[in-house]
């Protein structure tokens, strides 16, 4: 479903994505770990197109992702294709990111309504089954300062699958939580993964990485230094980077 081939980064002189390489097929959980500053972040905001990437392709259902080849070059693809695009793709990010002047329910509806054009009944009904998945149909009426940072962030979980997209990222999204937090985060997120939406997974949670992943990816300044499954990864590491990494978690 997701293909990145040689996808290349920089920022200024500094080349943040070296050429990573790395598949996501449909209902596949595939997570990206990797010392602070290896690039996840920058690698999942080219994928949702919050960043441009310089080299290489990433291809959604077999389509670049920003631009198209016309007469055998590449063109930028306009704003509303963009769009079209990004809503294919959901993202949940570290910071919640929700509205604060909306209810958790406004907070689900308003992309579904703004970004898919559906009633404000329909969207209030599939706000609604969202908020109760998440376990939080009973605080669908409550404001972002009135829910705890586990409570926004499953929130924030509801409005990005409400939209329907192909694919689901997550961005370090139980970083920001108090410990006891954490856990029905990552429930959450294992509950989804199991229906078998497809995810893309940027976490420090090795724990939870090795329980759901199919595939893990360890990014090492700007490149893939190992990827296989769990086991591989986190029983057989071969590069010396990734074992000096994982002994950081022990
Ligand atoms: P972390 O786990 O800390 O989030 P990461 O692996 O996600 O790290 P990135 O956030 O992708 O790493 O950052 C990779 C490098 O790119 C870092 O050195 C960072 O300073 C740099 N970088 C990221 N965004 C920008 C930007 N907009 N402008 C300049 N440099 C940037």
């Amino acid at each position: 479903m997701l293909q990145a081939r040689g996808v290349r980064k920089s920022f200024g002189t500094v080349e943040v994505l070296k050429g990573i390489d790395l598949d996501v097929r449909q209902g596949q959980v595939v997570s990206l770990i990797g010392a602070s500053g290896s690039g996840k972040t920058t690698f999942l905001r080219c994928v949702n197109l919050l960043e441009e990437h310089d080299g290489g392709d990433i291809l959604l259902d077999g389509d670049p992702i920003g631009y198209r080849v016309a007469d055998g070059r590449r063109k930028r693809l306009s704003e509303t294709k963009v769009s079209a695009q990004r809503a294919r793709i959901g993202m949940v990010f570290q910071s919640f990111n929700l509205f604060p002047h909306l209810t958790a329910e406004g907070n689900v509806m308003l992309g579904l309504t703004k970004v898919l054009g559906k009633g404000k009944a329909e969207a209030r009904d599939i706000a609604g089954h969202w908020l109760d998945r998440v376990g939080l149909g009973a605080r669908r009426g409550h404001y972002p300062y009135q829910l705890s940072g586990g409570q926004q962030q499953r929130v924030a979980i509801a409005r990005a699958v409400a939209m329907q997209p192909r694919l689901l990222l997550f961005d370090e999204v139980t970083s920001a939580l108090d410990p006891e937090l954490v856990a029905e985060v990552l429930g959450v997120m294992q509950k989804l993964a199991e229906e078998g939406m497809t995810m893309l997974v940027v976490s420090h949670e090795m724990l939870f990485v090795r329980e759901v992943s199919h595939h893990v990816v360890f990014m090492d300044q700007g490149r893939v230094a190992q990827a296989g499954s769990p086991a591989e990864i986190f029983d057989r590491p071969e590069n010396e980077r990734l074992k000096g990494f994982l002994g950081r978690f022990h």
